[in-house]
């Protein structure tokens, strides 16, 4: 149920779905999400869904992880990419092989010291995580060429506009109602920030202080 066979078909119904960026795909065929979730949900890993982490957190659908990441690197190659909910850390992950380095806020410690152990096993070196609550992004190495934020808040977090560098983007599902946000791309320019909807989708809620 983790064969090559099995991650094979996710990737064609991806496609199937319309996403293109090949750069995206491969790293998603090549990425290993069954070590990302709980044994007892492994043979799940590769089926387009969401499943539980423990502590009432989620790893998020492969499509919307795609479509993210997607979003994320339409404008170019990027160096520094701020994330915000590390969670299992399969979105760092696939990150960590798309851009020079990431930089990731859990504010569960549990869940971080999970993610840290499985990007030791993957010998995946250039990423760096915070406890922290992400309202407040990471300021120490701002401004970052993107932001993906993957827990929805019922605004953007005013941290989060200023620590995205001009011509940088942010990819973030926003909204008050729990289980349907607009997932938004907003772009800097020199002027101010421009936003457009992708999508609608279903995210647990950013919420506030540390876990
Ligand atoms: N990208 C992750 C998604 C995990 S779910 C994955 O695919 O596994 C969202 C994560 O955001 C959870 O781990 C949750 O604990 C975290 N989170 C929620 N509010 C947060 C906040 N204010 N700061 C940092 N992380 C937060």
């Amino acid at each position: 149920m983790t064969s090559q066979r099995t991650r094979d078909r996710l990737i064609d119904r991806l496609r199937d779905k319309n996403i293109q960026n090949e750069s995206v795909l491969e790293v998603m065929r090549s990425t290993p999400r069954h070590i990302f979730v709980d044994e007892a949900m492994a043979t799940r890993a590769y089926e387009d869904t969401a499943l539980p982490i423990g502590l009432g957190q989620t790893i998020s659908q492969p499509y919307i992880v795609a479509r993210m990441t997607e979003a994320l690197l339409d404008g170019g190659p990027l160096e520094k990419v701020l994330e915000i909910g590390t969670g299992s850390g399969y979105q760092t992950a696939l990150l960590s092989r798309l851009v020079k380095r990431v930089y990731s806020v859990e504010r569960i410690e549990a869940l971080q010291q999970q993610a840290r152990l499985r990007f030791q096993e993957l010998g995946l070196r250039n990423i760096r995580l915070k406890h922290s609550d992400g309202n407040w992004g990471w300021d120490d190495y701002a401004p970052y060429d993107g932001i993906i934020v993957t827990a929805a808040p019922a605004k953007v977090p005013k941290p989060l506009f200023d620590q995205l560098k001009v011509g940088g983007r942010l990819v973030i599902p926003v909204g008050e109602q729990e289980g349907s946000q607009n997932l938004l791309v907003v772009t800097r320019t020199e002027e101010g920030f421009d936003s457009k909807t992708l999508d609608l989708v279903s995210f647990v809620p950013l919420l506030g202080g540390r876990g």
